[in-house]
């Protein structure tokens, strides 16, 4: 059951209704944006006429609530002055690991000359060998956080592990989650309790259900500002690394409020379908696309296979611009503040 307040309802008002769930033995889950108490799994529905603040109390049918459209239509809000969701579009690039300061600073060099706002790479590598390059760990994340101020760029970087989120919290603007921990529960309940916002990567094997369910764990703790990124899932097929799936675009919008955008990098492990895939999913209506690029994609210390080059970046954004009135999202609109 969601029990949506009105406007204005003061914090005493919340305790009262949240209290009441707890002595019929509610748990409840107190959100913003719009105010409202989730009581998941309760029945008992408390007094219009007793507790005022009460707007409309709804029953929302899916196991995911928060993420669900059912309770707002939409989400956009603000990274250093750039919108992000809704009818917005941004692009994040950069390297798959940040391998060093001339790589780190070459590239981010390049994407602020190609107007990208957002500077992707990671700094703790999830390597399925423990044997390769698994990145430069903090030094890193130092790197990636001086070539984004000095070219204006928003970082994106993944947290691996809640013993690191101080240090990635200090060193980044949107915190990712890869797809391997898509499914880690606490630690996506713990990112719930922070104003950061979350990139949440589509787990290799994960049901839309269970990515929204993911969502839901952000959500639930106050953290709403969560974007759902579409990576790939894994099939039967060893001639491609992922199958990118265009149709889970139109569909979680059809599902939920959240932002959707679209990582072809991964999504097809070959830099020889990333241009098409990238178009195909901003045609199909995405929020976004991240793209892997390197200045020598062949010298990668990691997915140096799907990674794309400056010119080939290049000529994916001059095709996205042609495409402009098929997007019809204005990409990284607004930028307006400098990040200091
Ligand atoms: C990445 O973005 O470099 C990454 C490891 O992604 P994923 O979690 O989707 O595999
Ligand atoms: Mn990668």
């Amino acid at each position: 059951m969601l029990i949506l307040l009105k406007p204005n309802t003061r914090k005493e008002q919340v305790l009262e209704i949240q209290d009441f769930l707890k002595n019929i033995g509610q748990e409840s889950f107190y959100v913003q944006n719009p105010d409202a108490i989730l009581a998941p799994n309760n029945k008992v529905a408390p007094d219009h006429e007793r507790y005022s603040c009460i707007s409309e109390i709804k029953e929302i049918s899916t196991p995911y609530k928060l993420a669900s459209n059912a309770y707002k239509t939409e989400t956009s809000f603000e990274v250093n002055g750039v919108q992000i969701g809704t009818d917005y579009a941004n692009i994040i690039a950069g390297p798959c690991s940040i391998e060093s300061e001339d790589q780190i600073f070459e590239i981010a060099n390049f994407l602020q000359k190609q107007q990208v706002k957002f500077l992707r790479g990671g700094a703790f590598k999830p390597r399925t060998s423990p044997y390769s390059f698994r990145g430069l760990g903090k030094k890193g994340l130092a790197l990636i956080k001086s070539a984004g101020k000095q070219h204006n760029l928003s970082v994106v970087t993944e947290l691996m592990d809640l013993s690191l989120l101080d240090e990635v919290m200090e060193y980044s603007d949107i915190i990712q989650i890869g797809s391997r921990n898509m499914a880690n529960f606490y630690m996506l309940s713990e990112l719930g309790k922070i104003n950061k916002p979350i990139l949440l990567k589509r787990g290799m094997q994960a049901k839309v259900t269970e990515w929204l369910l993911a969502a839901d764990y952000i959500l639930s703790g106050g953290n709403d500002k969560v974007i759902l990124c579409e990576r790939g899932i894994r099939s039967f097929d060893n001639l491609s690394r992922n199958v990118m799936d265009i149709g889970v675009i139109p569909l979680v919008q059809s599902l939920s409020h959240l932002p959707i955008i679209a990582d072809p990098s991964h999504g097809t492990g070959d830099s020889k379908f990333v241009n098409q895939m990238a178009k195909a999913a901003m045609i199909a209506g995405a929020n976004g696309l991240m793209i892997e690029i390197h200045p020598e994609p062949s010298k990668a210390l990691s997915d140096g296979n799907q990674t794309l080059s400056f010119s080939q970046f290049d000529e994916l954004m001059t095709d996205l611009e042609l495409l402009k009135p098929a997007i019809k999202k204005p990409i990284d609109a607004n930028y307006s503040l400098i990040i200091d």
